[in-house]
C-alpha cells in the first residue's frame, strides 16, 4: 500500500520533505499541497513534477478524504492548529520542530492526543535518526562505559545573521540538543543555568555569544552544552559522554584524510543542511513504515512538549543567570512506549 501525504507549508524544508516523499523514500508520495502563498505551492507542483493537488486551506488538505497522512512544514506559529486539526480528522501528523510555539500550546496537542487514545503525531527532531548519535546510544546502552555520569556538548556554526537573538541560540540552536540528549540518556531534566563566557568580537552588537547551558538531569548527570553560533572555522556538532569506567564521542562525520604540504588534515562541514542529510530521510522513512504498520514510534507529542518546557526554562535562566527548576508534570503512561 502506498501512503498518500499532503504538505502543508511549501517553503524550504516543505520542499525538501516532498522530494525526499517522491524520489528518495518508499511507500509515500505526495498527493496535496498547501501553501498560505497557493502560487506558490501550484510552482512547487511544477517544478518537481507532482500529481498533487493544490489546497487553499490546510485544514480542507488535512480532511480531504484522499489524504492519509499530514506533514505541517509551515512556520512554526501555524503548528499547533495543523496538528489539532490532524487529530481532529483522526489522522497521522508529522510535525516540523517546533511543535507549537508555547508549552501552552504543545500541552493542548498531548491532551488532544491523549483523548483520541492513540498516537497519531510526530515531532520533526532528526538527531536521534542520525546513525552517528545512534551509535553512541547503543554505546551507553551496552552499558561499555558504565552509567553516564557527565556530558560535554557542542553545537558551533560558522555565523548567523543579525535577525538571530540571544534566546534564538536556546529555541532554534540548542532545541536540538534539548531534544536529542534527553533520548540519549532516556532521562529529564531538573535544572538548568546559562553562563556567558568573553563575548566574540565577530557576533552582532545585540547577541550574547558564545554561551553555555549546563543542566543537571533527574539521574544526577551533568551536562554542558556549548553554543557558539559565530565560530567562523564551521558547523561542528560535539558530543562527550564521560562514563564510570570510560568515555564515549560521537563520530565526527566522514571526510576524506589528506596528506598535503606537510600537512595531515580532514574537512569540516559549513553547512547545517548536510551534516544530518541522511538522518532526515531515516527520520520521514520512520514515519511512513510506522504510519502504513498503524503505530508510530518516533519523537512523540510528549517529547516536543518536554522540549518546549525545558527551552522556556533555559531563556528564564538566560534572563536571571540563576539555576532555573526544569518543572515536567509525570509523563502520562500514553507515552511510555520509548522513541526510535
Ligand atoms: P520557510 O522556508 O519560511 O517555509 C515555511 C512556509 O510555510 C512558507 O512558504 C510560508 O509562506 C508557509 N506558511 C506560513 N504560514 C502558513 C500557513 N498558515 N499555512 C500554510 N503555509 C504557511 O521555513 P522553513 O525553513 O521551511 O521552516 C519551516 C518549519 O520547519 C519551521 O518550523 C522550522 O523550524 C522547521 N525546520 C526544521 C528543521 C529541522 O532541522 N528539523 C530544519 C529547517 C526548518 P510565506 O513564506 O509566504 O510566509
Amino acid at each position: 500500500m502506498s501512503l498518500n501525504i499532503g504538505v502543508i507549508g511549501t517553503g524550504a524544508i516543505g520542499q525538501e520533505h516532498i522530494r525526499r516523499c517522491n524520489k528518495v523514500l518508499q511507500g509515500g508520495r505526495v498527493v496535496a499541497v498547501n501553501d498560505i502563498n497557493a502560487d506558490h505551492a501550484a510552482k512547487v507542483v511544477i517544478n518537481q513534477r507532482l500529481e498533487a493537488k493544490v489546497y487553499e486551506n490546510g485544514h480542507d488538505l488535512i480532511n480531504a478524504p484522499d489524504v492519509d497522512a499530514v506533514l505541517v512544514t509551515s512556520w512554526g506559529p501555524s503548528h499547533e492548529e495543523f496538528v489539532l486539526s490532524a487529530i481532529q480528522a483522526g489522522k497521522p501528523v508529522f510535525c516540523e520542530k517546533p511543535l507549537a510555539v508555547t508549552a501552552e500550546g504543545c500541552k493542548r496537542i498531548v491532551e488532544a492526543e491523549a483523548r483520541h487514545g492513540k498516537r497519531l503525531v510526530q515531532v520533526g527532531f532528526m538527531r536521534p535518526y542520525d546513525s552517528g548519535y545512534r551509535a553512541l546510544k547503543a554505546v551507553i546502552g551496552s552499558g561499555q562505559i558504565g552509567e553516564p555520569l557527565m556530558l560535554h556538548c557542542a553545537h558551533r556554526n560558522p555565523e548567523v545573521g543579525d535577525s538571530y537573538t540571544t534566546d534564538m541560540a536556546i529555541t532554534d540552536t540548542l532545541i536540538h540538543e534539548i531534544d536529542v540528549l534527553r533520548w540519549l540518556l532516556d532521562d529529564d531534566y531538573v535544572s538548568v543555568q546559562v553562563v556567558f563566557p568573553r563575548r566574540t568580537s565577530n557576533a552582532y552588537s545585540h547577541l550574547k555569544d558564545p554561551q553555555i547551558v549546563l543542566f543537571e538531569t533527574a539521574k544526577g548527570t551533568r551536562i554542558d552544552v556549548e553554543i557558539f553560533v559565530n565560530c567562523r572555522y564551521g558547523y561542528d556538532i560535539q558530543c562527550e559522554v564521560v562514563g564510570e569506567t570510560g568515555i564515549a564521542r560521537l563520530p565526527e562525520p566522514s571526510s576524506v584524510q589528506l596528506r598535503s604540504e606537510a600537512k595531515l588534515s580532514t574537512s569540516i562541514l559549513m553547512d547545517w543542511k548536510d551534516r544530518f542529510i541522511d538522518a532526515y530521510d531515516v527520520e520521514l522513512q520512520g514515519f511512513i513504515n510506522d504510519v502504513l504498520a498503524g503505530q508510530l514510534t518516533g519523537p512523540s507529542a510528549w517529547d516536543g512538549y518536554a522540549a518546549a518546557v525545558t527551552a522556556d526554562a533555559c531563556v528564564a535562566a538566560q534572563l536571571s543567570g540563576e539555576i532555573v527548576p526544569v518543572t515536567m508534570p509525570p509523563r502520562p503512561a500514553f507515552y511510555n512506549q520509548p522513541a526510535g
